[in-house]
């Protein structure tokens, strides 16, 4: 059995993606109601680029007379009655695409890497999925993407990590340890029930969040989420004694308002509390740049 001990030299990198067109460029569609030339509607579907032009024109497209928007969103959120799941469904088709040939996420490769080397990482995403569904799929991505020698250079590391950081001689099967692993790194769905469940539980930010205005909102859950994945690192390492070693926290987002948004908020409230930390922001807003724009926010304290 492979225990890579090598991890212990590596430096402490940790990642924060975004999912939509920073992973994976997703098919998820939106269901809206376009009207006809007798001046009825017809139901139809669009995607989420062509969406921002069909918000504009509200004589031609308007939401479902039934359901509204709930109804047009319904794919970016799970299925009440256990039926079909549209993210995973989604996630196996624009996974199934990139190895047809079609242009993978800006961030597809890092969260590859990351995995591979057994990496702590958080997927953070304005989506209004469970917990549990956004680990599903990054289990997806490790059974599809990753090939098999890739698969064991990952299980080699995750062992790796436990022995420098848990002190283990002994490991678990594969599934045991791939469980932890997949345990200590988070998913949040910013618009999704274990999300709100998390809000209800800080009176202050739920109050803030709620006088917020519609725009901020979204950047500030993100926010809230990174800091939260950012203080969960912070307490992982200390209690496993690796506080010291050099850390650095990237995030990416392809949208530019969030990076805006997100880069203001660790200068502004993350760089001072974690000192010790060297922030990176990945801009990947635009398509000629196959791996984003990489920006330096915080250079760790020395
Ligand atoms: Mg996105």
């Amino acid at each position: 059995m492979d225990v890579n001990k090598a991890v212990s030299r590596r430096a402490l990198k940790y990642y924060i993606f975004d999912w939509d067109d920073n992973i994976l460029h997703m098919p998820t569609k939106i269901y809206l109601e376009r009207r006809c030339s007798d001046g009825g509607w017809e139901k139809t579907e669009v995607s989420t680029s062509s969406f921002a032009l069909m918000r504009k024109d509200p004589t031609t497209w308007r939401m479902p007379a039934e359901g509204g928007a709930a109804a047009a969103f319904r794919d970016f959120k799970d299925p009440a009655d256990g039926g079909e799941n549209a993210f995973l469904r989604d996630t196996a088709e624009a996974i199934e695409r990139v190895k047809r040939g079609a242009r993978p996420g800006p961030s597809f490769n890092t969260l590859r890497k990351t995995l591979r080397e057994g990496r702590l990482f958080a997927v953070v995403t304005a989506r209004g999925h469970r917990a549990e569904t956004l680990e599903k799929a990054v289990r997806l991505f490790i059974a599809e993407v990753l090939t098999e020698r890739e698969r064991e250079e990952m299980m080699a590391s995750l062992r790796g990590y436990r022995w420098w950081l848990d002190g283990c001689e002994k490991f678990g099967t594969d599934e045991e340890e791939l469980a932890y692993y997949l345990a200590l790194c988070q998913y949040h769905a910013v618009t999704g029930p274990d999300f709100a469940r998390m809000l209800s539980q800080d009176e202050a930010f739920a109050r803030d969040l709620s006088c917020a205005d519609g725009a901020r909102r979204p950047e500030m859950a993100k926010e809230y989420a990174i800091k939260g994945f950012v203080e969960h690192l912070f307490h992982t390492l200390e209690r496993t004694g690796a506080l010291g070693h050099p850390v650095s926290v990237g995030f990416s987002d392809d949208d530019a308002g969030n990076v805006h948004a997100v880069s203001n908020y660790i200068r502004t409230c993350l760089a001072e509390r974690f000192g010790a930390f060297k922030f990176v922001v990945y801009d990947t807003s635009d398509p000629a740049l196959s791996k984003g724009r990489k920006i330096v926010i915080a250079n760790a304290r020395k």
